[in-house]
């Protein structure tokens, strides 16, 4: 059960990378990479954030965690907020707020031994060493289900899902109350994804953290996740309980997610098209919804109007015109 108290709560978030072009690197346009984003994530709470590639969920966790300046918006963690914060008033809310990235072995300095790479944050913040940080270090192996003994090898003597484990350690160091995963298990095999997801879920029910959870695999997100934001072309198209978006998906484009989720029968029948195209330009997204050039129930208003994410009850949210605010989809 998770604790109804937010944790972090982000609103209006919005990220513009400037477009520079000729010998004066004059500013010819914007990636609209964010384009207003906003959600809460609850004490203990997994809120996973699915989208395909280039939709701005990456960009979104390096906001978070101050990683780089948002352009616009606000970021509040423990109602604190920590958007302007300069770099020693953050120092702080750092140690709270750690982050897993997609490749384990890049993430890993390659001439530091284990042991050292998972012990650097406590030494950076002051908070051990000696035998007393050997210990924790040692306590922290254990945790993640790497032996102590482990501890003197170098980032190449693991196998990608013990980096990966090497780097939950390192991430848990602190103490976190926040840990943001970026893609943490798509760089490894599937056998070991799932290990590896199960690893986060106890340490989860373990600590209580709360995890922003950011994957382009809905099979991936379903398994670990509370609830479920679908984020595309740098906006939430809908958020919802994770057994609601799953159950009763309501946006166009999380039921095409959906239908292209892998089904192990060839003979099942799929409920929805496949989507079709790739992700429009950032630099030049569509007019009035985003979504309008890929889908199939496009209708003139979509093309000028854009739709803002609206309540259809039980904490589930759409930005579809086809939602009329009383919980109906109205499909033409
Ligand atoms: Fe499709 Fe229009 Fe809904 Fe956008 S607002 S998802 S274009 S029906």
């Amino acid at each position: 059960m998770t604790d109804p108290r937010p944790l972090l709560e982000v609103t209006d978030l919005v990220k513009h990378y400037p477009v520079r072009s000729g010998v004066l690197r004059r500013t010819v346009g914007k990636v609209h990479s964010v384009d207003g984003v906003s959600f809460s994530i609850g004490v203990g709470e997994t809120l996973g954030m699915v989208g395909e590639s280039g939709c701005g969920k990456s960009t979104v966790a390096r906001s978070v965690l101050r990683l780089v300046e948002p352009t616009s918006g606000s970021i509040r963690l423990n109602g604190e907020d920590i958007t302007h914060l300069g770099k020693a008033t953050l120092r702080p809310h750092r140690r709270s707020m750690q982050i897993i990235f997609q490749d384990p072995f890049a993430s890993l300095n390659p001439r530091m031994t284990a042991g050292d790479i998972v012990g650097e944050p406590l030494t950076v913040h002051g908070l051990a060493s000696g035998e007393k940080k050997r210990e924790r270090v040692a306590e922290l192996f254990q945790q993640v289900g790497l032996r102590a003994d482990q501890m003197k090898n170098y980032p190449h003597q693991f196998s990608g899902g013990q980096r990966q484990r090497i780097c939950i350690a390192r991430a848990l160091s602190l103490g976190p109350s926040l840990i943001v995963c970026d893609e943490p298990v798509s760089a490894l095999d599937v056998s070991i994804q799932a290990q590896v997801i199960n690893l986060l879920i106890d340490l989860q029910r373990k600590y209580d953290f709360s995890y922003l959870f950011i994957a382009h695999d809905l099979a991936v997100v379903a398994h670990i996740s509370h609830r479920v934001a679908v984020m595309y072309l740098g906006r939430i198209v809908e958020i919802a309980d994770k057994a609601k978006l799953f159950a009763d998906p309501r946006h166009p484009y999380t039921q095409a997610l959906l239908a292209s989720v892998p089904i192990a029968d060839p003979k099942a029948k799929r409920l929805v098209p496949l989507i079709d195209g790739d992700v429009p330009s950032p630099i030049n997204p569509p007019s009035g919804c985003a979504f309008h050039t890929r889908c199939r129930y496009v209708m003139d208003r979509c093309k000028v109007e854009r739709p803002e994410l609206a309540d259809v009850g039980d904490r589930h949210q759409v930005a579809c015109f086809l939602n009329d605010g009383t919980g109906r989809t109205q499909i033409p």
